[in-house]
């Protein structure tokens, strides 16, 4: 038949492998992004082309037609050899990539293989792309990994209509022109007919780059209406601020379960105020950073001693890549330190937790939180700033929150308190004037961070970016 199918492609596909007694078994993974795709590939019969995870040629095939008969939509997995997984994924995209589009240009290694390995994996992505795809099919391609899928289809000479979305940050010319493959990049990224990035700062930082490396290109419209013409092709850019399924943290912070959890960590922690930082262990987190805020907090004003607890989750993150093992060392020091100078009998001013923590205990911490500190370095959005509001039922927690990151914009004028996560003593005296303001402040800053948050979540985020892809063939695609 000719109906019009949404191809989804990411580096990982949207579930959770695992080997049990030689048998690879396959479960749903759990992300809002996931959540929001699901009913728009089952009404519209897509699929999900993606790396499964695992290293080699995996037989996962009946678990995965068995999950797509369930899910409604298929899945179609792209395998990865154990020298791909470290030149594509672990080499380019997070030691190249990664560091790069987040300011940490210091940390990036520009090795040369590398970027051979990632043109090969986006080549092989591209092939399943074209094995399980039509060309009436629109293709969204998700993130960092995969920024050459589209002039790898282009190059097949497959006239398929592609949209990107960037997760993370896009860096500003100075960064950005670094990249020993700068031309390469924006220009295969030109490849797509719509290039979505988190914030109207990603875009123009994009533009600038642009006008630097390609001035042959022309470009005009403003805001979601940008258009990029380069050799007779024309993309537009599109800033699209990605969020969460806000109803679903809410629904779980209101549970009886979560409830009683909430209960238990104030008692545990004897009803002192509770800090909350939850971050995947990453140096782009500022979590060293934060930990000296809290040290400066305590030096400054010693009357808030005994009076909290600073709780920090660091979830396990690329233990691979030896610079994150680093910065494990180096949290693991400053929290002892920061405990070896100021704790006192029956009470540690800082709860250090290293792991991955199931969805209800983290929600719970997020509904015990009084305040939240959400200060990475730089971040594309961060979402836990957000899943943070939602779980606040109480609505009488505080959000101080970075200004480097990708929500600031959208949160400050909501009621977030932004700091510069640099300057510790800043952030210090923000979380000291949180502990003395009024209570209704508070409510009143937090019902309207909920509100904004709950009018723009993940189902309106899937919305906007598959609207504005579609404006151009509103006679091919019927309305969502
Ligand atoms: N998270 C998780 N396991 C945990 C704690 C948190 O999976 O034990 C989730 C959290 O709910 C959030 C995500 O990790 O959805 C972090 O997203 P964010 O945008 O804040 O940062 P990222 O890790 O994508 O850089």
């Amino acid at each position: 038949g000719g109906s019009k199918r949404l191809v989804v492609v990411s580096n990982r596909l949207p579930v959770a492998l695992s080997n049990e007694g030689g048998r690879w078994v396959i479960k749903p993974g759990g992300g809002g992004l996931v959540t929001a795709l699901a009913p728009v590939l089952k009404n519209r019969g897509g699929l999900w082309i993606g790396w499964s995870g695992a290293k080699g040629e995996v037989d996962i095939v009946d678990p995965l037609a068995e999950f797509s008969r369930e899910a409604g939509y298929s899945l179609h997995p792209v395998y990865l050899t154990e020298e791909e997984v470290a030149g594509y994924y672990h080499g380019f995209s997070n030691e190249v990539i990664w560091p790069l589009f987040h300011d940490f240009q210091s940390r990036c290694n520009f090795n040369p293989t590398y970027w051979r390995s990632y043109l090969d994996a986006n080549l092989k992505f591209a092939e399943v792309v074209v094995r399980f795809s039509r060309d009436s099919d629109y293709i969204w391609v998700h993130d960092y990994h995969l920024m050459h899928l589209a002039f790898m289809l282009r190059n097949m000479g497959v006239p398929r209509s592609c949209g990107f979305f960037l997760h993370i940050p896009f860096p500003p010319p100075d960064i950005f022109l670094k990249l020993p493959w700068r031309a390469k990049i924006v220009r295969s990224l030109l490849e797509y007919d719509l290039v979505g990035f988190q914030t109207g700062r990603d875009r123009s930082n994009f533009i600038s780059c642009l006008r630097a490396l390609l001035p042959e290109a022309s470009i005009s419209g403003r805001g979601n209406e940008v258009r990029v013409t380069l050799l007779g092709r024309t993309s537009r850019l599109g800033a699209f601020p990605i969020s969460i399924d806000f109803n679903a943290f809410a629904n779980m912070a209101s549970s009886g379960e979560v409830a009683q959890k909430t209960k238990d960590f104030r008692d545990a922690l004897r009803q002192r105020k509770i800090l909350l930082g939850v971050d995947r262990l990453d140096y782009t987190k500022g979590i060293p950073q934060r930990i000296e805020a809290i040290r400066q907090l305590l030096i400054k004003f010693p009357d808030l001693r005994e009076r909290f607890s600073f709780v920090q989750l660091a979830v396990p993150s690329r233990e691979e890549i030896p610079e994150y093992n680093a910065l494990k060392i180096e949290i693991e020091r400053l929290v002892g330190e920061v405990n070896g100078q100021f704790a006192q009998p029956g009470w540690v001013p800082i709860q250090y937790l290293y792991r991955s923590l199931p969805r209800a205990d983290l929600v719970a911490y997020y509904r015990a939180a009084d305040i939240a500190l959400v200060t990475p370095l730089r971040d594309g959005m961060n979402l836990v700033a957000k899943e943070y509001c939602a779980s606040n039922v109480s609505e009488t927690g505080v959000l101080i929150l970075s200004e480097f990151a990708g929500a600031a914009g959208q949160l400050q004028k909501n009621g977030a308190k932004l700091v510069n996560p640099h300057d510790v003593e800043g952030v210090a005296k923000v979380i000291h004037k949180a502990f003395h303001t009024d209570i209704a402040d508070h409510r009143r800053n937090m019902h309207r961070l909920r509100d904004s948050i709950r009018k723009a979540d993940i189902f309106w985020w899937v919305d906007s970016f598959l609207q504005n892809a579609f404006s151009r063939h509103l006679n091919d695609f019927p309305p969502l």
